[in-house]
């Protein structure tokens, strides 16, 4: 990473008077929001494209994933949304710690066309804000489109809730009782009870498909592969994860692991990895977060005996 405190008075794409190379307008409806907000910042012709241009489908497909999550308030996501002019498709909001449920509500009441709402690890979001949501977007008024629901991990979510918000679905899509778990990704764990993300194994042996169902915590599984722990003759589950997953030991052999203590973090968490700093230490791979800090202690205090 090079130095760049240098403000950007002069563009170099603009100092001719000149617009920017077409081609870069041709990628803009490729692009993710946060490369879109990048692009807006660097001359005033870009920044009027990113914001002219009907059709750039992330402002339809608005999707806020990590690194970008995490900064993104009621304000901000209210600000890019609003750039899809009511004509929002999906709304895909992965670990939005600081959107609110008036946040949500008052993107989904400007777009009646959102047919994906996901918004899984949004912690700040409550079950009333999201059947709330889910009450607009399925109202009689409009022709309901919403198709996919993604509510794992909000907190709280019982059965009550749970009913509530198929009933809406069931009732917008003229739907039986039993088809809305092709929209919802929660479901009631046939073993516990509660509403969680129930999944079925799908180990399948001579003696067929296992298909065991149930949550995470009634029936431990591989995070990865997905087989649970007791298809045990072919599986062998280890929690040995720096992300604190279970694995089978043939996904956990194929995981990266940190260059230090040769622990991997599995795919989801996979974002979790840090470069290491500084040219020592072989070049290539990641260090875990607590190898990481410990390194740059080491660097910090000179203590690299050479
Ligand atoms: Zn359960
Ligand atoms: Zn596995
Ligand atoms: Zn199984
Ligand atoms: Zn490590
Ligand atoms: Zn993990």
């Amino acid at each position: 990473m090079a130095d760049q405190n240098q403000p950007p008075s002069q563009e170099p794409a603009s100092t001719d008077g000149g617009s920017p190379h077409e081609a870069l307008f041709l990628v803009l409806p490729y692009l993710s929001v946060l490369e879109l907000l990048n692009v807006a910042r660097v001359c005033t012709s870009l920044r009027r494209a990113v914001e002219d241009d009907d059709d750039i489908l992330p402002w339809l497909n608005l999707v806020v994933e990590r690194p970008l999550s995490r900064r993104l308030s009621d304000q901000r996501l209210i600000g890019i949304s609003s750039r899809g002019k009511g004509r929002l498709k999906s709304l895909i909001l992965v670990d939005c710690i600081n959107v609110t449920d008036d946040g949500l509500q008052l993107v989904v009441s400007n777009n009646p066309l959102i047919a994906k709402l996901h918004v899984p690890g949004c912690i700040r979001l409550t079950p009333d804000g999201i059947i709330r949501a889910v009450k607009t977007l399925s109202d009689d008024n409009n022709d309901c489109r919403l198709k996919s629901l993604c509510i794992s991990n909000i907190l709280g979510i019982n059965k009550q809730h749970f009913h509530t918000l198929c009933s809406y679905l069931q009732r917008a899509h003229k739907l039986g009782d039993t088809a809305t778990s092709n929209i919802i990704d929660v479901d009631i764990c046939p073993v516990c009870d509660e509403v969680s993300q129930v999944y079925a194994c799908p180990q399948s042996s001579e003696r067929g498909k296992c298909n065991r169902k149930g949550c995470k915590l009634c029936i431990p599984r591989c995070e990865e592969c997905g087989r649970c722990a007791d298809c045990k003759e072919d599986v062998e589950l280890e929690e040995a994860t720096l992300c604190s997953e279970v694995l089978c030991s043939e996904c956990w052999l194929h995981l990266p692991k940190c260059n230090h203590c040769n622990q991997p973090y599995c795919t989801k968490h996979a974002y979790r990895r840090q470069q290491p700093q500084g040219g020592s230490g072989g070049g290539t791979g990641w260090l875990c977060e607590a190898c990481h800090v410990k390194a740059n202690e080491v660097l910090e205090h000179g203590d690299d005996d050479d």
